[in-house]
């Protein structure tokens, strides 16, 4: 079989050597990362904007004693890499102009158009949350983020890839500098990019981080794999060999190749199985590129008649994919020594997808349904984060409801009409009915799993099929904040408690403020209108309900709001 494009392998994110050619020479190697996808014509677009950010920035250097233009140039490489289109490379050379040396935006407006001002001013909005420290800036950073992001995806593309490059040179930081950024890697842009699909620079991200937050731990798991490597070439050969016989039968054309574990998910492996390294380095992986759909079921019959499978291992992300869109068999043998050995099977398409996510769809080029499908779901995904984030008033309180969606270990159930839904695992019915919809969430009474009663608070498992049974008289009940995981059936439970309390505490008041008034010798009811506008522009409030409210909890006093009320019709009179 023949390789159709390109696979972005992990060493082709390795830092390049700082270049002494400059970007806008015929063997610079961005010139030579542009040739393979870009006409001369695009390419001299990209040089002008290299020598226009290489002035602006003229004279600065960055900690590390280079010229600071290497690192915009870094950033469009890591980009070009994934063949994004031109305006994204544009807005990665001039990414930090406009904060760093006081080039108006204005003018990138007029020098290079709209859509990449737009870009570069998403961006800068980005880095000046940065500096700060606190939990609470990292989630305004976040949410700003996502709001970005949720506009053009290309913006979140060019932070992740312009992270990458900061994480590349972070070796000449102060260590606790380090870890603070390794950290914050680690708790945000790498989910980011394995939600988005983005395997290479996902891996790539949690291993750097890995190695500058545990630098001993890093480096006693890599020299471990390396030793293991060494001693198992053997073994992986031998199984190669019997595999690639038994496909070559089979009249199977595929490529196979031995797969490695990148160092921190073997080492989150080990934490959260609590086993010993030679169990996790032990497992033998395979993976197995073939031509289409139907052919990747071939080969896993085919294989499954080689070694016995190991009941209970098989995954099929073909029918049901991951939500950030990939797709693949996975299916564990008992080797020919009784060791395991994982096998992922997949279609070359899927396997771009598998490696690049989103970014396949620029660098791929291709018109494959699954891929346009993605690229909805990504959006439909941004959606639903920016809603949540305008719905928590509180910032840490939306990272935490960010930091749950963000980790697609999920269970897949089936809706009455038979559509898959999606969810964390852990997942209740009530979590299920926020998800169908809102309303069904906030008027649900019971649920029947597989045509079976059962109480709201049931888990959900893998292949259920959910009915939610709702009544218009019902209400939320705040008991579930007990046991629902999302953060969408969080944050509307919580956004619902806080309404009920208003409106409680406001009756409350309402009744307060009438017996001041009373005592005051004023019916309730003689209290105008105009009264209440005037009372409400004085203390800035949004409407009645939010003085009475006030009143109910303490925050007013009843006779005092009362007095002032008065006051207004002497003042008029
Ligand atoms: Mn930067």
């Amino acid at each position: 079989m023949s390789k159709t494009a390109k696979k972005p392998s992990a060493e082709s994110f390795k830092p390049a050597e700082p270049s002494l050619l400059p970007a806008d020479s015929e063997n610079s190697e961005l010139t030579i990362l542009l040739k393979a996808y870009l006409s001369q014509d695009e390419i001299e677009q990209v040089w002008d904007a290299y020598r226009f950010s290489a002035k602006a920035h003229e004279g600065q250097i960055r900690k590390s004693g280079e010229p600071y233009i290497t690192h915009p140039v870094a950033v469009a490489c890591i980009l070009a890499k994934l063949h994004l289109d031109v305006p994204t490379l544009l807005a990665a050379l001039l990414h930090d102009v406009v904060e760093d040396t006081g080039v108006p935006i204005t003018e990138l407006t007029e020098r290079y158009g709209e859509q990449v001002a737009e870009l570069v001013e998403g961006l800068t909005k980005l880095d000046k949350i940065e500096l700060q420290t606190a939990v609470q800036a990292q989630a305004e950073n976040v949410r700003k983020m996502l709001l970005a992001m949720s506009q053009d995806v290309r913006v979140i593309l060019v932070k992740l890839a312009d992270r990458l490059h900061n994480m590349q040179t972070l070796g000449v930081m102060k260590p606790a500098k380090q870890k603070r950024i390794s950290r914050e890697t680690l708790d945000i842009y790498a989910p980011i990019a394995n939600r988005l699909g983005l395997n290479v620079v996902y891996q790539e991200l949690e291993d750097l981080s890995f190695s500058y937050i545990y630098p001993n731990r890093y480096q006693v798991i890599q020299k471990a794999v390396k030793t293991a490597r060494g001693n198992r070439k053997e073994v992986i050969s031998k199984i190669l060999k019997s595999i690639e016989g038994q496909l070559a039968e089979a009249e199977i054309g595929a490529e196979i190749e031995g797969r490695e574990k990148h160092l921190y998910s073997i080492y989150k492996k080990m934490v959260a199985k609590t086993l010993k390294l030679s169990q996790v380095s032990d497992i033998y992986g395979f993976r197995v590129l073939v031509q289409d759909t139907p052919t990747c079921y071939l080969t896993l019959g085919s294989l499954h008649s080689l070694y016995k499978p190991i009941p209970g291992k098989f995954k099929d992300y073909i029918a049901i994919p991951k939500v950030n869109g990939y797709q693949s068999l996975h299916t564990t043998l008992f080797g020919p020594f009784g060791t395991p050995i994982e096998v992922q099977i997949r279609s070359t398409a899927m396997h771009n997808i598998a490696q690049a996510g989103v970014a396949a769809h620029w660098l791929y080029k291709t018109t494959d349904a699954h891929l346009t499908q993605l690229q909805q779901q990504t959006h439909q995904w941004l959606q639903r984060l920016v809603e949540i984030q305008t719905e928590s008033d509180d910032s840490h309180e939306f990272l935490e409801h960010f930091k749950i969606d963000l980790f697609p270990d999920e269970v897949y159930v089936f809706t009455p009409k038979g559509n898959i839904l999606a969810l964390p695992k852990g997942s209740t019915a009530v979590d299920f009915a926020y998800a169908v919809h809102t309303d069904v969430g906030n008027c649900c009474v019971a649920v029947k799993i597989n045509h079976e009663l059962a109480p709201l608070r049931s888990v959900m498992r893998n292949g259920d099929h959910v009915e939610i049974i709702t009544s218009a008289m019902a209400k939320p009940n705040p008991a579930w904040l007990n046991y629902v995981v999302t953060g969408k059936a969080r944050s509307h439970l919580r956004h619902y408690l806080k309404t009920i309390k208003v409106a409680e505490s406001a009756q409350l008041g309402q009744r307060m403020l009438n017996i001041a008034l009373r005592a005051l010798h004023v019916e309730p009811t003689d209290i105008t209108d105009k009264q209440w506008t005037k009372i409400m522009s004085d203390y800035g409030a949004k409407d009645k309900s939010e003085i009475l409210a006030d009143i109910g909890l303490g925050k007013r006093v009843s006779l005092m709001v009362a007095h002032q009320l008065l006051a207004i019709v002497h003042e008029e009179e």
